[in-house]
């Protein structure tokens, strides 16, 4: 081998640097292999620069008494570099966590009905604002907008890119250099820094904070108006819950009290339900119906959490309000992209039909994901560890609780079943990271120092790829 030791050895760090092998040459040894012929010239010459440019600044840097340039060290260094590079970034995972609207992992899993048009749309020209009666320029929103109306009963609706712009649009709409008045206990932060005092301050909007943390009431709202008032703000407390000596007021208590000062109350309901989820015997969740029934002026809400569909900002109220928006020039800088609107319409033509929603939406499908299911899942994929005699791995299928997540009905607890790893040799932490360097890499999450791959997760595709990565880990484990 060949070491870097310039303590020890007379060769210098110039010495080195002229052992490096040459980029032409490493060039023809790699496109050599067959599982590079079809990679671009300029992609290949980019890696082995990368990979040359690192060694030449370890060995400058004198940090390490060893330095490995071996020619076939090299190598081997850039074929796995540009084996990376050649696979897309953005890539499929296997969802082990529990949690089914989980924003890290992509939110809601659209089904093939909503792919097949999302792909017909794309790959021809479309009417995506193009009035076909007139001929003339159309409003893509209106794709989607008598849509909305009809599944939420709201008399106008717009669609946007996601629920954080249409929050901000709609406050900067109505209440730019105005008064907002909203509890204390509704100021939440939701992952990703959306922050509901930071988007107001955006806004052009004046919070007005009345009540506190656990506790607002209507004489709170009530004092607080002055002539400058322009909104009654409710923010849905998405992924927390304040619970004990609490009170808070109803949308439409809030609903009486802006009518009688004419001033309108918008309700930021964050994932937006469009179904009794109590039906499933799960906690009750407020639906827009609801919402626009209880005489909301405007509600907001996300197209990919508990609706199932793509990233969007839905908004729906008063057509005076959403006329207004739709004119605000923000509306255009976050105005929605076709693809997502493809799948938005189709998404929501899956709830025009309220008696397969949970079977057609993959959202509500693995909220009501039967146990008995998520069982079987888990056995497949155990089926074949229980033959073994696995002295020093532990694997087990135990109860625990899935989330829904996406900040909808964070108290609410899903029965589920998980395999549990537990190896006297390997850490948890390191059961972790196999997981996720397989490929398409495993996402699980850790509980009590113990690695757990919950099944509600786990599409029934992707029963078999798990079985494989825990039979190698076994191998792995067993050589270790
Ligand atoms: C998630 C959420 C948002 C942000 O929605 P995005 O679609 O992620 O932009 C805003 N408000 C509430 C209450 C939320 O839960």
């Amino acid at each position: 081998m060949i070491y870097l030791n310039l303590k020890e050895r007379f060769m210098n760090t110039h010495e080195y640097l002229k052992n490096i092998p040459k980029v032409d040459k490493l060039y023809n040894i790699i496109s050599a292999d067959t599982i590079f012929q079809d990679a671009p010239r300029t992609v290949v010459i980019q890696s082995i620069q990368v990979v040359l440019e690192e060694l030449r600044k370890e060995i400058l840097e004198e940090k390490k008494t060893a330095i490995d340039i071996r020619e076939s060290t090299i190598i081997k260094t850039i074929k796995d570099f540009l084996f990376k590079t050649l696979q897309p970034n953005l890539t499929n995972i296997i969802n082990g966590t529990g949690i089914i609207v989980h924003t890290n992992l992509g939110r809601s899993v659209l089904s093939s009905e909503v792919l097949k048009h999302v792909s017909k749309i794309a790959s021809h020209y479309s009417n995506l604002e193009f009035d076909l009666n007139t001929g003339k320029r159309g409003q893509r929103y209106s794709i989607v907008e008598t849509l909305i109306c009809f599944l939420t009963g709201a008399e106008a609706a717009t669609v946007l890119n996601n629920n954080a712009g249409a929050v901000l649009i709609a406050l900067q709409t109505i209440a730019d250099r105005k008064e907002v008045v909203v509890s204390r206990g509704e100021l939440v932060e939701i992952g990703g820094s959306f922050r509901i005092p930071d988007i107001m301050a955006l806004s052009g909007a004046c919070m007005i904070e009345v009540g506190t943390t656990n506790r607002t009431h209507l004489y709170d709202y009530e004092s607080a108006i002055t002539p400058e008032t322009a909104l009654l703000l409710k923010v849905h407390q998405s992924n927390y819950a304040i619970t004990g000596f609490t009170a808070s007021v109803s949308i439409k208590e809030m609903v009486e009290l802006g009518k009688k000062n004419n001033i309108p109350v918008m309700n930021d309901l964050g994932s937006g339900n469009l179904v009794d989820l109590s039906k499933k015997g799960l906690m009750y969740e407020t639906t827009v119906q609801e919402m626009i029934a209880a005489g909301v002026d405007i509600a907001t809400f996300s197209g990919d959490k508990l609706l199932g569909g793509p990233q969007a900002g839905i908004i729906v109220g008063k057509k005076i309000i959403i006329d207004a928006i739709k004119k605000n020039p923000m509306a255009r800088a976050l105005r929605i992209d076709k693809l997502t609107l493809a799948a938005l319409e189709a998404t929501l033509r899956l709830y025009q039909n309220p008696k397969t929603v949970f079977e057609t939406v993959p959202t509500l499908r693995l909220i009501d994901r039967s146990l008995t299911e998520i069982k079987d899942c888990a056995e497949k994929i155990c089926k074949s560890f229980k033959s073994f005699n696995l002295k020093n791995l532990n694997i087990d299928i135990v109860k625990r609780n899935s989330k829904i997540g996406g900040g909808a009905l964070p108290l609410q607890k899903l029965p589920s079943y998980c395999i549990s790893i537990v190896s006297d040799f390997v850490s948890p932490d390191k059961i972790d990271k196999y997981f996720r360097s397989q490929t398409p890499p495993i996402v699980g999450r850790i509980e009590n120092d113990q690695f757990f791959l919950d099944c509600r997760t786990i599409l029934s595709d992707e029963i078999s790829i798990v079985e494989e990565a825990i039979k190698r880990f076994h191998r792995i484990e067993k050589n270790d």
